[in-house]
């Protein structure tokens, strides 16, 4: 099998889909591995060690041709992989619920596009999540940035000068990015508190050292081990909780998603205006709509002296680290399903339906089709 990897050509995107170590062990499987050169660039691994690796490097046309499976981060236009084997598999981000039309491209196209993102949340799959590898290093990167902004410690400190006061860090959603937020904020020494809808995780949130603030009945748990979208009853419940809450933090990191709708509102202008002047907010789902009110792409907005702010691709930010876990990722899904005899990876019906878009020219997705 021929196994391609190019140069991520989105907007802010850093990341790279293979990285030296998986190049390894794809050849060990038998493969060959081509990689556009400067792929890894941006994540800091030159072409000399991808070549150490055993990678062959070329250009985008050389590196597509005739290949019979193609990773990515970020799905790469259609147009591109013109010179794949028909069939070829391609995974990677492919954000289905907004890029609908790209799915009807790589459909058209022949291809058949496997979304990383619909990896389904069972035991097995763990290892082969790109949305929990990459979103516990945007849990990290969130409360660091915040407090590049912020303009006062962490930690309480007892100086010669007098005493620093300890920040108090909001973590709304405690997800996999929201658990690492929790994590970090708490290693640099605020004083944690976290929400979420999910009633399980009031016992992760204190296991961790930090206070759970959760108001009665407000349960919305999906499907999945994902969250549900609350009622208009329950979302008063929540503004109540987050007004009487809101006021008195210093940072607030929100995560708060639910697949394939638009990012719930969880902090109002209103809100922001009654917390402290010089307080942070960092919308981690400014990309899906945002949680907070008027938060902007890697913008920081100062609201009523609030510097509210956001990156639309957050794991790009640790751009080294995210690809080595994203690279793993598709080592371990594609090494699971590996067929020595047959030379190449068979799916099964479990994570191959879950995760496949389009095949023999149609999109053939049962969450797609509603
Ligand atoms: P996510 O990114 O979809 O959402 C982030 C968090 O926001 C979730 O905890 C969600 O409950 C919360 N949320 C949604 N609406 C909210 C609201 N109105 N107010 C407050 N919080 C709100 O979630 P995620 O990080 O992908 O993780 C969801 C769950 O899936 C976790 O329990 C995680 O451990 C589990 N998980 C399992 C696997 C697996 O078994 N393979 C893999 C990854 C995650």
């Amino acid at each position: 099998m021929k196994i391609a990897v190019l140069k991520e050509r989105a907007d802010g995107e850093t990341r790279v889909a293979a990285t030296p170590e998986t190049v390894k062990k794809f050849i060990g499987l038998g493969n060959e591995v081509a990689l556009e050169e400067g792929a890894g660039a941006t994540a800091s691994i030159t072409d000399e060690a991808f070549a150490e690796a055993g990678a062959i490097l070329g250009d985008a046309a050389a590196t597509v041709k005739d290949a019979d499976i193609v990773l990515g981060v970020q799905a790469p236009e259609a147009a591109l992989l013109a010179g794949a084997k028909p069939g070829a598999w391609v995974a990677a981000l492919f954000d289905p619920f907004q890029q609908g039309e790209r799915v009807e491209v790589y459909a058209k196209a022949g291809l058949e596009a496997l979304s990383m993102e619909f990896m389904p949340r069972i035991t097995r799959a763990q290892s082969m999540d790109v949305l929990s590898s990459q979103s516990n290093l945007a849990g990290y990167k969130a409360v660091l940035a915040a407090a590049d902004e912020y303009g006062r410690a962490f930690p309480m400190m007892m100086t010669a000068a007098g005493t620093v006061q300890a920040a108090r860090c909001f973590v709304m959603g405690v997800g996999v990015a929201g658990l690492q937020a929790i994590a970090t904020a708490k290693r640099l020494g605020a004083q944690v508190s976290a929400t979420d809808v999910r009633p399980e995780t009031a016992e992760q949130i204190t296991s961790l050292g930090a206070k759970a603030v959760f108001a009665e009945g407000l349960e919305a748990a999906g499907e999945g081990g994902y969250a549900a979208e609350l009622t208009d009853e329950q979302k008063a419940k929540q503004a109540e909780l987050v007004s009487e809450h809101i006021a008195k933090q210093d940072l607030v990191i929100t995560t708060a998603l639910i697949p394939g709708r638009k990012a719930p509102v969880l902090v109002t202008d209103a809100q922001i205006a009654t917390m402290k002047p010089g307080s942070v907010i960092f919308d981690l789902a400014v990309a899906q709509g945002g949680n907070v009110e008027g938060s902007k792409p890697d913008e920081v907005v100062v609201k009523h002296g609030v510097k509210v702010m956001g990156f639309s691709n957050t794991p790009a930010h640790l751009a080294a680290d995210a690809s080595a876990l994203f690279a793993r990722n598709h080592f371990n899904f594609l090494s699971a399903f590996w067929d020595k005899e047959a030379g190449k990876p068979q799916l099964d019906e479990e994570i191959g339906d879950a995760i496949r878009l389009t095949k023999g020219g149609e999109v053939v997705n049962a969450r797609l089709k509603g």
